[in-house]
């Protein structure tokens, strides 16, 4: 296939052209005229995604559900998933963690610009502390019982219900195994079909990819440049060495945890897996929403890595629900970063403490854009660090949401590929496309 043809270099292409779209609007007063006619076509392309996820991991899970020949099966992988999960996740927290340590980036940051930044930030936070209070106030167990829908229809009508939608299509895939092949036939041939049909949809979706992330991209750039770009861009320059800190831990988790996570679980090479599921880093980074990526990540890890869909039908939704490396890793070093800079030590165990608290709040957090900093609130009372020090990094984290997707996503599909590597699960496949 010619090069400009693969769908990778179409997106870099769409992010590319919409970044150069964005400098120029914010500088010759188009912004208005990019929220009004371009936005538009990225807020389409973010909804059809949408669209398409629930009905893919109802219609996937029970086709997988009722593939698999033993139902035991079905516990040993959500154990293996869910450990592997929470181990990527601790060692992103620990990654974290030492590089804010080592780097100290919260020490460059000048005392006015720290001033400056929460006075600019100040009505924003109280939205973010707001949201996060009506967290801190559940039961320890709430998180549970949110798993279990009292209504299908309410489960499905909200994304933000992955969890229990994936438990209602488990429920089902297992009732239908249980009424016996003969009378299954008609529900498993439906859910087939209809399986069949949305990856259809999907690939007519991610034609219109290139566009959508031009849309999403100029859109951003407006946005944060605003109608000064010098003011931006010296915003980018006192935030400097915090945002290289978290870029730097990862690139670190990207490179170094997930091949170790490779080199462990799967014969696969890791350069391939990387290649193969490009499109959905991208995706990720254009969209900063695990869930709304969610059903490229499915396509790309089934079709360009061979992961069975018994497998990925059941790693990828919980993932995009609980498992969030790049966000745990980003809450570590925001919260230390954020300490440092208001002049706070934190000991030995208040680091124990966010390595605990990051963790759960990066499992809480939704996969949408902006959820990681909500959460973080929470990690920021658990130390006592005045929740009012997010007004210092709140104007670039639409750009660290971007990258802690990417590597959200890339989490999910890696602990994927290697639960279905140990299970036998996994096709050897020679092209890609
Ligand atoms: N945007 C991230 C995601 O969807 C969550 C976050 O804000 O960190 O994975």
């Amino acid at each position: 296939m010619v090069w400009y043809k693969k769908l990778h270099w179409q997106i870099i292409g769409g992010l590319i052209l919409g970044l150069v779209w964005g400098l120029i609007a914010a500088q010759t007063g188009l912004g208005t005229f990019t929220s009004n006619f371009i936005k538009p076509f990225g807020t389409i392309f973010v909804y059809l995604l949408e669209l398409i996820a629930v009905p893919l991991v109802i219609a996937s899970l029970i086709v997988g559900v009722t593939n698999l020949s033993d139902i035991r099966k079905l516990s040993r992988m959500g154990g293996k998933t869910i450990g592997i999960y929470i181990v990527t996740t601790v060692i992103a927290i620990s990654i974290g963690l030492l590089y804010v340590n080592v780097l100290k980036p919260g020490k460059a940051l000048p005392v006015e610009t720290r001033e400056q930044l929460k006075e600019s930030y100040k009505d924003n936070v109280a939205d973010r502390n707001k949201s996060a209070e009506e967290v801190l106030q559940r039961g320890p167990l709430d998180p549970i019982v949110d798993i279990v829908p009292r209504n299908f229809f309410a489960a499905a009508s909200n994304n933000a219900n992955m969890l229990q939608v994936v438990f209602v299509a488990i429920l089902l895939g297992i009732g239908i195994i249980q009424i016996g092949k003969e009378k299954a036939k008609v529900l498993i041939d439906f859910f087939d079909s209809l399986n069949d049909v949305v990856i259809k949809i999907v690939d007519m979706i991610m034609k219109f990819a290139p566009l959508g992330v031009f849309g999403l991209m100029s859109a951003l750039i407006v946005d944060l440049a605003g109608n000064d770009i010098s003011q931006a861009i010296s915003l980018l320059k006192a935030l400097g060495w915090y945002m290289l800190t978290v870029i730097l831990g990862l690139a670190t988790h990207l490179f170094i945890t997930y091949q170790v996570v490779f080199k462990v679980f799967s014969k696969m090479k890791f350069s391939r897996f990387l290649k193969g599921i490009r499109p959905a880093m991208l995706l990720g980074f254009s969209t900063s929403s695990s869930a709304a990526t969610l059903p490229v990540t499915m396509e790309q890890v089934e079709k360009n890595l061979g992961v069975h869909e018994e497998v990925s039908s059941f790693v990828l939704p919980v993932g995009a629900t609980v498992n969030m490396d790049g966000t745990s890793l980003y809450q570590a070093v925001a919260a230390v970063f954020i300490a440092q800079a208001l002049g706070l030590g934190l000991d030995f165990m208040q680091q124990l403490t966010i390595v605990v608290t990051a963790t759960l709040a990066s499992i809480g957090a939704a996969g949408v854009p902006g959820a990681g900093i909500i959460m973080l609130v929470i990690v920021l009372k658990a130390v006592n660090v005045p929740v009012e020090g997010i007004a210092l990094i709140l104007g670039v984290d639409r750009i660290l949401d971007m990258l802690r997707t990417a590597v959200n996503i890339t989490g999910d599909a890696a602990v994927c590929v290697a639960v279905a590597s140990s299970e036998n699960k996994i096709e050897e496949i020679t092209t890609q496309e």
